[in-house]
C-alpha cells in the first residue's frame, strides 16, 4: 500500500531538494512547491504511511503536536487572517502525493486561494517564505 518512491520519501531522504523550514527526529517541513497562498507550508512525518488510516495513532499524535508548532511559526510569519490545516486521503479526496501529510494554508481577507497542486512557485520567492517562516520558528 505505501510507495517510498513518492516525492516526499524522496525529500526526507534528501534525494530531492526542498525550502525545508523544520526539521526534528520524526517529521519534517518545507514549503508547498505549488503554494495555494502565501506561506502554503507541508508538515510530513518521517514513518511511513500513505493517509490517515495506517498512519500509527502515536506517530499522528506528534505529527499533530508538531504540525501545531510549524503552523504558530507561519502565523507569526505571515500574519494572516485565518489559516486552513487541511489533510486529503486518496485521488478521490485530492490527495496527490501518498504519504500522508498536513498542508498548513495562510488564509488572508479579500485574497481567493490559488488551485491545488497546479502552478510552481518562483524558487527565490519560495527561499524567502522559507526563511521567514525559520525565522519565526527561531530556527
Ligand atoms: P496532496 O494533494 O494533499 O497529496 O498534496 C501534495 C502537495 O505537495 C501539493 O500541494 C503540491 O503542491 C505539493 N508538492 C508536490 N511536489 C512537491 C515538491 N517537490 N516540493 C514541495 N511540494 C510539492
Amino acid at each position: 500500500m505505501y510507495d517510498d518512491n513518492n516525492i516526499f520519501a524522496k525529500i526526507i531522504r534528501g534525494e530531492i531538494p526542498s525550502f525545508k523550514v523544520f526539521e526534528d527526529a520524526g517529521a519534517i517541513a518545507f514549503m508547498d512547491a505549488m503554494p495555494q497562498s502565501e506561506g502554503h507550508t507541508l508538515v510530513v512525518p518521517k514513518a511511513q504511511a500513505r493517509n490517515f488510516f495506517d498512519i500509527e495513532p502515536a506517530v499522528l499524535a506528534e505529527l499533530i503536536k508538531t504540525t501545531q508548532h510549524v503552523a504558530r511559526g507561519v502565523q507569526k510569519a505571515f500574519n494572516p487572517g485565518g489559516m486552513r490545516i487541511i489533510q486529503f486521503n486518496e485521488s478521490v479526496a485530492g490527495q496527490t502525493v501518498f504519504h500522508i501529510h498536513f498542508h498548513i494554508v495562510p488564509c488572508y481577507e479579500g485574497v481567493p486561494l490559488r488551485t491545488h497542486n497546479r502552478d510552481w512557485a518562483d524558487k527565490a520567492v519560495l527561499a524567502q517564505h522559507a526563511e521567514r517562516v525559520k525565522q519565526a520558528l527561531g530556527n
